[in-house]
């Protein structure tokens, strides 16, 4: 995907640099995190700024433990980013994916560089732009341009990448079809990853509480549309306190009524202390985007798209109810 164009700048761009700095997005998923810290060892000198506190599960990731957290660290994030002589944006498309660690692109004095793959970036947000969303992560972006700039690969290196490739696709479940994907895989796993380990450390490694609530969500708080092959699951702050929520602990809940036969729509609602965020996903041709952008300030991909909400569960799921009919398809 990346052309020799794209291969050749960024190799002007990174030559002499003491200062690079990359940036992902608002509660970092294992392709932010990936995508970011296989840079980070893949370059060896930069730092990673994520906007809040990133999951345990992604924890593990070689590097994650130098990470700055704007939300607890802004002195830092702020020096960071106003010495850097390299800013890259990485697996964002837009300045409000980072929330208010946005106030740090008015301290960058130097070129950025966004790679990612979300339709449509954000033109302003970025000199250099490589941008495609046919990629299955920002992950592979990065592998790609680190074979085509021929550079050895870490292990480490490795192990974030490979990350980023096995969260983006469900473990290879969509997005996943392109040969070269496989390829890759295979790269990674003779510059040493342990696929097993990583999907292990990613996967396996949840509380008796997360399980529980998964359970709560699909015996009594799921609802079928039947005739629209819709899912709906939604959860208030009381439901969560319940089940002693922890951040990331419905990581993945969104994508359960999937299983059904019938239901090819998925949403989900979780009510945080500020605001409602809300996830939709869906199969085939099927754009949960447009209705995200539509209804609920968000947007994201065509299977996989979020958006928020200031009102009520009760007022936002009316919104939702009134309206996905003329978004979701009934065949
Ligand atoms: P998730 O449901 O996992 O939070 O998000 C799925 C995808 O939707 C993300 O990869 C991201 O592209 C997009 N997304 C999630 N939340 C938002 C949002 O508030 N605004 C926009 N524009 N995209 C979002
Ligand atoms: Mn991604």
């Amino acid at each position: 995907m990346i052309t020799q164009e794209q291969v050749d700048s960024i190799k002007a761009l990174l030559l002499g640099k003491k200062n690079i700095v990359i940036l992902t997005h608002l509660s970092p998923d294992g392709d932010a995190m990936g995508s970011a810290l296989g840079l980070c060892n893949w370059l060896g000198n930069a730092k990673v700024i994520v906007p809040n506190r990133f999951p345990d599960f992604l924890s593990w990731l070689p590097g994650a433990s130098d990470i700055i957290v704007y939300f607890d660290q802004k002195q830092a994030s702020e020096k960071a980013v106003s010495e850097a002589d390299l800013l890259f944006c990485l697996d964002f498309n837009e300045p409000n994916r980072i929330g208010e660690a946005a106030a740090l692109f008015s301290l960058a004095k130097c070129h950025r560089v966004l790679i990612d793959h979300h339709l449509h970036p954000d033109e302003q947000m970025a000199d250099t732009i490589i941008s495609y969303p046919e990629a299955p992560a920002t992950c592979y972006l990065v592998l790609e341009l680190i074979n085509k700039l021929f550079a050895p690969l870490s292990t480490n290196t490795a192990t974030c990448l490979y990350c980023g490739l096995m969260t983006d696709t469900g473990n290879f479940a969509f997005n996943s079809n392109r040969p070269e994907l496989y390829e890759m895989i295979a790269e990674l796993l003779r510059a040493g990853i342990n696929k097993d380990q990583i999907f292990d450390a990613v996967f396996n490694q949840y509380s008796a509480n997360r399980m529980e609530l998964m359970g709560y969500c699909l015996f009594r708080k799921m609802k079928i549309y039947k005739n629209y092959h819709t899912a709906l699951i939604t959860l208030t702050s009381s439901e969560l306190r319940r089940f002693n929520f922890q951040k990331g602990d419905t990581e993945g809940f969104v994508n359960l009524p999937l299983q059904i036969a019938d239901i090819r729509y998925s949403v989900f609602m979780r009510e945080d202390s500020d605001r409602i965020k809300i996830s939709f996903r869906s199969q085939g041709d099927r754009p949960v985007n447009v209705f995200a952008h539509e209804y609920f300030n968000g947007g994201g991909h065509l299977n996989a798209a979020g958006g928020e909400s200031y009102n009520t569960m009760e007022t936002t799921i009316k919104t939702f109810e009134d309206h996905f009919r003329d978004f979701f398809r009934k065949d």
